[in-house]
């Protein structure tokens, strides 16, 4: 039973401690937008994350929320869905959180199209921890932890989101708060799972990647390609694979599958039609 109004903000009563100028106030001034403009209820929705600025997310919002453990949000989402898919679950979380110790959770809800949203607020450092190289860092960055450069090619949530079955994937800037906006209402919108990569500036432990660095680097998809089609995964990797280095902006790719919910709901369907009991599973194991 749904209790309160439909609020026009879902900004919570705690003022965010991320530091001034953080690319995270984008991504929350935009998520409350699509919230209020898809006309939620606070009990409809749930945000989950994990460790790390980003993660702090469901401090600020007046709606459920699972600060869950570091790389685990999206596990714990995927539960949360399973368990009430009537819910509107909504993953926040970091380049670290979720290519590097969450990466393996990652890649699984990927491929099972668990119907989340999971915005990766991305500014290719570790913040929380005063600034160390993450997966997403450029080669070469220096940072306290690769004194020398990072040594290792960077990680591209967004081809790997491409590449492991995402059925939204988008990628969005800080600087662009409008359009951010709007991917992620088309990204709650969508059934299935929907990643929206942003880049979002670390002001104070990677000033290399800045607002300025990010908006010389990013396009829009449709500007440069107005016959652009969504629905072509291949014409999005290609995209993704001739831009490196740069930061294509807007939907790169939207389709249609079952969810992990539905198919779970399919599966117990064929069980319950079955004769075969749990005694019966058990014994094709002995
Ligand atoms: Fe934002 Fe970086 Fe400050 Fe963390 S350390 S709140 S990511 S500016």
């Amino acid at each position: 039973m749904i209790a309160t109004k439909k609020p026009s903000t879902f900004k919570g009563d705690f003022k965010p401690t991320w530091c001034p100028g953080c690319g995270n106030f984008a991504v929350l001034a935009g998520l409350d937008r699509a919230l209020v403009g898809l006309e939620f209820h606070p009990e409809e929705v749930v945000i989950c994350s994990g460790i790390g600025c980003s993660s702090r997310f469901p401090f600020f919002m007046r709606t459920y929320g699972f600060h869950s453990l570091h790389g685990r949000a999206l596990a714990v989402a995927t539960g949360l869905k399973v368990a009430r898919p009537e819910l509107t679950v909504i993953v926040t979380t970091g380049d670290g959180d979720a290519a590097s110790i969450g990466g393996n959770h990652f890649m699984h809800a990927l491929r099972r199209n668990v119907d989340l949203t999971c915005i990766i607020m991305d500014n290719q450092v570790y913040g929380m921890t005063k600034g160390q190289t993450s997966p997403t860092s450029t080669r070469g960055f220096v940072t306290k932890s690769t004194p020398y450069g990072a040594q290792t090619p960077e990680v591209d949530p967004v081809w790997i989101a491409l590449a492991l079955g995402a059925t939204y994937v988008a990628q969005g800037a800080s600087h662009d708060p409008k359009q951010l906006a709007a991917l992620i209402r088309a990204g709650i919108e969508h059934k299935g799972m929907a990643v929206i990569n942003v880049t979002s500036p670390c002001v104070t432990f990677n000033r290399a990647c800045d607002y300025k660095f990010y908006q010389e680097r990013s396009f829009n998809i449709l500007d440069k390609q107005p016959d652009y089609d969504p629905s072509d995964r291949l014409a999005a990797m290609e995209l993704v694979h001739n831009n490196q280095g740069q930061f294509p902006l807007g939907v790169l790719y939207r389709a249609e599958a079952a969810t992990f919910d539905e198919q779970l709901t399919a599966v117990a369907d064929r069980a319950a039609a079955t004769e075969v009991t749990l005694d019966d599973v058990a014994e094709t194991f002995h």
